[in-house]
């Protein structure tokens, strides 16, 4: 059965991944982006998910186009790295804003049509840095570990409507934000993945077109690991 998918931030990295997978899958598949355009042959809305104002139109024009969005896939993310006593309130609350709040606030939109239509998967990618903390990364870990939070309340919310939500923590994944890495940095962060590579979006969409599979509507407020092991135990 074709649904109708809304991926956050699909233009590019681990949410273009997420888009194509689930095309392959026969759904109809929306992305966001902030002026790039769509890639070829997505289906694109321009929307910045820190202004509710640009995601109530985002939304309002999927539903004409393709009907009520019945998975919403929160993958929008930025980063903003320095240490705690560096880090200006402008960045905490940048970074808390997008990552957080732009979450929260696609999810509160994509609710009130996913309870009318007695279906709803919202898959939230966070990071197992949000659950296990990084050394210049005070803003980023608080905001991808709110997410574990905020999926956590939904489902309590929404579980008994057939609606599930769900956290995907990706370890360190080929992708612009990782490019970003030095080549120390980069050296360091292998030594401690037991799987000694990066992984590809393609692996953060597998797990993320499960989530909202049929096979996979009794798993409610979960929080499935995609980090070759880094973060085990968490
Ligand atoms: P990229 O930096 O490659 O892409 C980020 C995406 O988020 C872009 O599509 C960007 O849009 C979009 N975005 C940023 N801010 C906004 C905003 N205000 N409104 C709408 N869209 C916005 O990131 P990745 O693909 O690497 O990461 C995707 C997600 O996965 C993020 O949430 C990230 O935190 C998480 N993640 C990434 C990891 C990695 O190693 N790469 C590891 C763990 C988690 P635009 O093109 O317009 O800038």
């Amino acid at each position: 059965m074709s649904r109708t998918v809304l991926v956050t931030g699909g233009n590019r990295g681990i949410g273009l991944a997420i888009a194509r997978a689930f095309e392959k899958n026969g759904d109809r598949v929306a992305i966001t982006h902030r002026g790039s355009g769509a890639p070829e042959g997505l289906y694109g809305v321009r929307c910045d998910i820190t202004d509710p104002a640009s995601v109530d139109e985002a939304f309002a024009q999927i539903e004409k186009d393709l009907g009520p969005v019945e998975i919403l896939i929160a993958n929008a993310g930025v980063t903003e790295d320095t240490l705690l006593l560096r880090m200006s309130e402008d960045q905490f609350e940048k970074v808390v804003d997008t990552n957080l709040k732009g979450s929260w606030r696609v999810a509160k939109r994509a609710s009130s049509k996913m309870l009318r239509g007695k279906f709803g998967r919202m898959v939230f990618i966070s990071s197992v840095v949000g659950l296990q903390g990084n050394a210049g990364q005070t803003n980023y870990a608080a905001s991808k570990a709110g997410l574990v939070g905020l999926a956590r309340s939904i489902t309590r919310e929404l579980g008994s409507r057939n609606i599930t939500a769900n956290v995907v923590a990706p370890g360190f994944v080929e992708t612009d934000m990782t490019a970003e890495l030095t080549d120390d940095q980069r050296k360091a962060y292998l030594e401690t993945i037991p799987a000694k590579r990066l992984a590809q979006p393609e692996e953060i969409a597998a797990a993320t077109v499960f989530l909202a599979g049929e096979g996979a509507g009794y798993i409610n407020g979960a929080v499935i690991p995609v980090d070759g092991g880094l973060g085990m135990g968490h």
